[in-house]
């Protein structure tokens, strides 16, 4: 699912979670991302949750729990986020969140506010 959230104070954006199968550690993974993202235009600025050309986080890793200077898993806004949560549902609705409950729970106590469903993109 990808979805558009429109937080009042930055332009509208796209969301969306991806499941994926890796050798990677954890933080090696974090470094994978992060380097995606630079190839994408994405200047650390220092500014936290302006706009930016792409956002890559880490949502879980397995069933682990990070908690490095770097590195937080479950990333810390999991579980309030409606624009992570929804998507996450859509592929991932039993999935345990360490510490959190499944996922389906998380979103029961969760709005839909302000999200707005794309609609789905056939494969090219
Ligand atoms: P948020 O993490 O609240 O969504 P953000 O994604 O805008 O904020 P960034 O500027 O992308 O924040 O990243 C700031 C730092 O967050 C990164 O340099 C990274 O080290 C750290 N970080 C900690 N935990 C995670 C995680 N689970 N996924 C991605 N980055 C993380
Ligand atoms: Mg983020
Ligand atoms: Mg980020």
């Amino acid at each position: 699912m990808v979805g558009l959230g429109v937080p009042a104070d930055q332009p509208a954006y796209i969301n969306a979670v991806a499941r994926l199968e890796t050798r990677l550690s954890a933080e090696a993974l974090l470094d994978a991302l992060q380097a995606i993202e630079a190839r994408h235009g994405r200047v650390r600025s220092g500014e936290r949750w302006g706009p930016r050309t792409l956002d890559l986080d880490l949502l879980l890793y397995g069933d682990a729990r990070i908690d490095t200077p770097r590195l937080r898993v479950p990333h810390p806004g999991i579980a309030e986020r409606n624009f992570v949560l929804y998507p996450l549902a859509e592929i991932a609705p039993e999935l345990e969140i360490p510490g959190l409950g499944t996922v389906r729970e998380r979103l029961t106590q969760c709005p839909s506010a302000e999200l707005e469903r794309l609609a789905e993109q056939k494969q090219i």
